[in-house]
């Protein structure tokens, strides 16, 4: 029932063979929700460049503020003259933080902004070492990719990776056959029991977490998980630096992901994605305290902080308020997830639909494998592309590349996720018969 992989994958010819295509599709243009492919289709696109065009493709506002910033000024460097839409953005930027991380500095991707977060937490503890959690996803800068554990795809062959990563489990209650409970359990008590043997809680200088692992497999971060993360670093006066690239800027329904953690404040937050409605900027943000401990001119960078970018994000905050998109998210995010949970029951393969908001995975596994659940990657790659011979956009993700996501646009319509849960079904029955 495997199709094999589709001909006519030529656009890359010339481009690095390194790049993975997903799909053959060449983008025309794009609004919304849709892509307009070369080909002269139209594609639903629930992948949304990995998380990012959050307000649509070319939304009129973000598209105003930018092409009104090019006639301006395009790079205004930031260390050698400061701009007015990255004083705005910041001042904008402020009531939507965590209470007391009224400081930010930017960067341009996601993976130099996590880099930001640990060079921070190093310099302001003066210890070496960095927790992660398995399946955790950061980046793929050397440094970024030494502190991911969402595949060995990310870092095998080019080590030595960066030392002072340990990592620790996450609460995966589905792979272990688990309820949520006993995996946070098990979790909180395996840190414990790393840093009993291996790493001292005084060597530690940060935690760094997603609220939702996003590559590793959309999988939610338990709130009471994150609570004990938390309380340790309280403990130990270890930083929590949260990782919202993909989760934040509303897209599980509330602004930040870790604030379904009722109460629950981290020492860092990363953003990027979301941001800018597709333009390059990241940031992260901490107590002025925390931030001061970094000497001046040891973060920086020639593009970081955009002036276009800036502007664009600056329309994307003003577009995701007056649109109400946090709450469209949440609202079509339980549209979306209820919908996958109905069709589900119907094909055996699926063993597992979870999600926050418009982060919805859906993992694959081999049915009736018995034990814990089997990882079935040739069936999740199967529905992705019967997914675009449908004309709707997924991506697949997870350590064994077993779960499809979907990520929809903030601004998606009622009819949108009903015509996408169409689409997906459809396709799972081509694949599964
Ligand atoms: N952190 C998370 C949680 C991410 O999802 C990503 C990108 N998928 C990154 C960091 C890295 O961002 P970038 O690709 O912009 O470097």
């Amino acid at each position: 029932t495997v199709t094999a992989e589709p001909a006519g994958f030529t656009q890359t010819a010339h481009l690095s063979p390194v790049l993975k295509q997903a799909t053959p599709v060449v983008v025309d243009h794009a609004r919304g929700s849709w892509i307009h492919g070369t080909d002269g289709r139209d594609y639903l696109d629930f992948t949304t460049g990995i998380g990012v065009t959050s307000t649509g493709h070319c939304h009129p506002r973000v598209v105003a503020a930018a092409q009104a910033q090019c006639a301006k000024i395009i790079h205004a460097q930031y260390t050698t003259v400061m701009h007015e839409p990255l004083l705005e953005l910041t001042a904008k930027l402020g009531p939507l933080l965590p209470a007391g991380l009224d400081s930010v500095f930017y960067a341009n991707s996601g993976s130099e902004a996590v880099e930001a977060a640990i060079r921070l937490a190093r310099m302001a503890t003066g210890r070496p070492n960095i927790v992660v959690f398995q399946g955790g996803f950061h980046g793929r800068t050397v440094a970024a990719a030494s502190l991911t554990s969402a595949g060995t795809r990310f870092s095998a062959g080019f080590s030595p990776l960066m030392p002072g990563v340990h990592m620790a489990p996450f609460p995966y209650a589905y792979r272990y056959g688990w309820d949520t409970d006993t995996a946070i359990d098990f979790a909180l008590d395996e840190l414990d029991y790393l840093f009993a043997t291996r790493v001292a809680p005084d060597d530690a200088a940060a935690f760094l977490i997603e609220p939702v692992l996003g590559d590793g497999g959309y999988l939610p971060t338990p709130p009471r998980f994150l609570q004990g993360l938390r309380e340790r670093a309280d403990t130990h006066g270890i930083v929590l630096i949260v990782d919202e690239v993909q989760a934040g800027f509303g897209r599980t329904g509330k602004f930040w992901g870790h604030q379904h953690a009722p109460g629950l404040t981290p020492d860092i937050l990363v953003t990027a994605k979301g941001l800018a409605s597709g333009f390059p900027i990241s940031a992260i943000a901490a107590p002025t305290a925390l931030m001061a401990k970094a000497w001046p001119g040891s973060q920086g960078g020639t593009y970081g902080g955009n002036a276009v970018a800036a502007a664009a994000a600056i329309a994307t905050i003003d577009v995701i308020a007056d649109e109400n998109l946090v709450e469209n998210a949440r609202v079509r995010g339980e549209q979306l997830l209820a919908g996958l949970r109905a069709l589900a029951g119907r094909f055996p393969a699926i063993g597992d639909v979870r999600g926050l908001g418009l982060m919805a995975g859906i993992e694959f596994v081999i049915a009736g494998s018995g034990g814990r659940p089997q990882p079935d990657a040739t069936a999740a790659a199967a529905v992705q592309r019967a997914t675009t011979g449908r004309d709707l956009l997924t991506l697949t993700c997870g350590p064994a590349g077993n779960v499809v996501r979907l990520i929809p646009a903030l601004i998606v319509s009622e009819d949108e996720i009903a015509l996408g849960l169409d689409r997906f079904e459809r396709a799972c029955a081509e694949v599964f018969g």
